[in-house]
């Protein structure tokens, strides 16, 4: 499926929910978490609809892989020069709450408010 329209970051990619974009090309859209963690938190996901890690296949490498060298860049461009964190939650007990895949990217200053 490439795209599912109950998906809330589906409707992000659609234009039909607004998002405060940090990036974007034909195959990835990075924007700003409604709920950020860290002064600069950004999410980067495929356009494609891929529900979580636990559904990647091998033709997904290379998104996977554009998707992960794309956070330093933007990082640096966000005004981050003192490190970040990343984590991608993946299903139930991995604690994710959207079912398509994302990257969260977070930095800046401490305290955050999590992680
Ligand atoms: P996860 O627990 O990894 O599935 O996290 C989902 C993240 O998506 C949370 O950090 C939410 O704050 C964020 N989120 C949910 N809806 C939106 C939205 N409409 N725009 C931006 N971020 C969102
Ligand atoms: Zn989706």
């Amino acid at each position: 499926m490439s795209q599912d329209s109950h998906c809330i970051f589906c409707k992000i990619v659609a234009g039909q929910i607004p998002a405060k974009k940090a990036y974007e090309d034909e195959d990835l859209l990075v924007f700003h978490d409604i709920h950020p963690w860290a002064p600069v938190h950004i999410l980067l996901i495929p356009k494609l609809h891929i529900a979580s890690m636990a559904e990647l296949q091998p033709e997904h490498a290379a998104l996977m892989g554009k998707m992960t060298v794309l956070v330093p860049r933007l990082m640096k461009e966000l005004g981050v020069t003192n490190g970040f964190r990343m984590v991608v939650n993946t299903g139930s007990d991995g604690g994710q709450e959207v079912h398509h895949l994302h990257m969260h990217a977070m930095g800046g200053p401490r305290p955050w408010l999590k992680g």
